[in-house]
């Protein structure tokens, strides 16, 4: 069957929200259960635990897993390598049919990981169901893609020999992605190199284990063996540094914040003691990303697409628009339009389906962004939001900061969460020099009727994504592949043709005839 993206839910049809409402109760009854940590399909049982608390209500812990030290963590590698050889000989269709058999049992308990995301995540029910979405995708996208490298890369003939291409797999992965696409992006990083003939070591974010748990059980449910995938949770700066530094590590693949991203990079680049190659490095990162608001352009759909881009699961995507940069002329008609919608969104409980925004991830994102708040109200004008919402959970106003200098550190540093920066622009070419001037590269995008400034920005506005006319958030799987310049990472482009390829490297085989 040819790929295709998976339908998101509609919840407006009331079987789809009676669904989704019993799966929230059964989540509820699980509130506490203790989720394994799996070496070599062996379950461990360790003196330390990870809580995972509900966002909206920390009081409330959606679940515990048994969380790994220094020693598990190099068990776990050694577990993998020797995994490796049986692995790496199955056929590409023998491990493709995994992933596949995965998405099925992915579709058949949708609502019930949507749901844990709800409670450990503080998703609101679509973007909940998006991330699973997107999950099933990349199980399903990989899969074909397997399928297709297996076949070997194009080289030219030469007389009396036959020349073979091929991509064969790595060795041990280290696999530590972050807790905003808890089911999307860890499903994404886990399957790619899994596909590819590699074994892993699956270090969840600490924030969120529990449904990182409920992907490793059904990707153990559709195939995938004990020492293949080794799924041990732990601290990022105990277990992950010992996965990244460990000799028998051949690739790290990592998703998450600039400052880890980078230190791991570095870590990987010293070869260890018995390390008999040099490790591949994956690491996609943060974003400063920005909207430009051209004259002539239509403000309303400017409006819609900032608001969406900004405040989106409270902001906290890498995509997620922290800067609009507005040329002078639009500028009063396009604040009107937004500052409408931005006083229409309901923050609240995201098991509440009527919601806009949830909480924002954690005790320590809810600070990092109120310390931002007040750093802006120095730097800047506040003309939205800014406060606490309510007296538990980490709920943040939406909140809009305007007269910002394009230097301030609100529109330079990610701040990942529901605040928005609005700059001023002379012009178009200003708005582009304003929109480029970050270390940042990863989504941008330009609201405009102009067709001379769409070319310019297609050639000029250095970001990975760039989107034209539309929000700058939601990539499809296959459709729009994913990933940044400059110090937003690697630019894997996850979801795209040539993810796969940084899980293999490719052999020549020459026989003379
Ligand atoms: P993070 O704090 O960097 O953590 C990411 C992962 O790294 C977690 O599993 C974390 O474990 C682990 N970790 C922390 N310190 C480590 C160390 N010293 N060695 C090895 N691993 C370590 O990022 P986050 O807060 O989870 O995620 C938000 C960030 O991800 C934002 O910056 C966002 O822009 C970025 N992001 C980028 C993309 C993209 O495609 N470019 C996509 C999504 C998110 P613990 O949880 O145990 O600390
Ligand atoms: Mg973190």
């Amino acid at each position: 069957m040819p790929y295709k993206n998976e339908g998101v839910t509609d919840f407006s049809v009331e079987e789809n929200k009676e669904a989704m409402l019993r799966a929230l109760e059964q989540v509820r009854l699980e509130f506490g259960r203790t989720y394994p940590l799996c070496i070599g399909g062996q379950e461990q049982i360790t003196d330390s635990i990870i809580e995972s608390r509900n966002p909206s209500n920390p009081d409330v812990i959606v679940g515990r897993v048994y969380a790994a030290d220094e020693e598990l963590a190099g068990k776990a590698v050694e577990t993998a390598a020797e995994a490796f050889d049986s692995w790496s000989r199955k056929s590409a269709k023998y491990r493709a049919s995994c992933l596949v058999k995965a998405a099925a049992i992915m579709r058949r308990r949708k609502f019930e990981l949507s749901a844990t995301m709800v409670y450990e995540a503080g998703k609101p029910w679509l973007q909940a169901d998006a991330d699973i979405a997107e999950a099933i995708d990349f199980l399903e996208y990989y899969a074909r893609e397997a399928m297709r490298l297996h076949k070997g890369g194009k080289v030219h003939p030469y007389p009396g020999e036959s020349t073979n291409y091929r991509y064969i797999p790595l060795g041990v992965g280290a696999i530590i992605p972050p807790w905003n696409f808890p089911s999307a992006i860890l499903t994404g990083m886990t399957s790619a190199a899994l596909v590819t003939g590699n074994t892993v070591v699956l270090k969840p974010a600490s924030a969120t284990p529990i449904i990182g748990a409920k992907v490793a059980e059904i990707l153990y449910d559709a195939g995938i063996p004990g020492g293949v995938l080794n799924f041990v949770p732990g601290g990022g700066s105990t277990v992950g540094d010992a996965l990244v530094k460990h000799p028998l590590t051949r690739f790290v693949s990592f998703t998450g914040s600039l400052e880890v991203g980078t230190h791991i990079y570095e870590s990987a680049a010293i070869v260890r003691e018995g390390q008999h190659w040099l490790k591949r490095v994956v690491t996609e990162m943060g974003g400063k990303d920005a909207l430009i608001v051209d004259d002539p352009c239509d403000c309303v759909l400017a409006a819609d697409a900032a608001v969406t881009s900004a405040f989106g699961y409270q902001g906290q995507k890498c995509s997620a628009c922290s800067r609009v940069i507005v040329v002078e002329s639009v500028y009063n008609a396009f604040m009107k339009e937004l500052m409408e919608r931005v006083s229409e969104l309901k923050v609240g409980d995201p098991e509440d389906p009527d919601i806009d925004m949830g909480p924002v991830s954690s005790d320590e994102a809810y600070e990092k962004v109120m310390r931002y708040i007040e750093i802006g109200k120095e730097e800047a004008t506040l003309a939205h939001g800014g406060g606490r919402v309510g007296k538990i959970g980490y709920f943040i106003e939406p909140t809009v900061f305007v007269d910002v200098d394009p230097h301030a550190r609100i529109a330079q540093e990610e701040i990942f969460g529901p605040v928005l920066s609005v700059i001023k622009a002379r012009d178009f070419d200003e708005a582009l020099y304003i929109a480029n001037d970050t270390i940042y590269g990863l989504t941008g995008g330009v609201i405009t009727r102009d067709r001379d400034h769409i070319e310019r920005a297609k050639n000029e506005f250095h970001v990975g994504n760039l989107y034209i006319n539309r929000k700058i958030t939601g990539s499809l799987v296959g459709v729009q592949p994913f990933g940044g310049y400059k110090m937003s990472g690697t630019c894997s482009k996850a979801g795209g043709p040539d993810y796969l390829l940084l899980f293999m490297q490719p052999k020549t085989i020459i026989e003379r005839l």
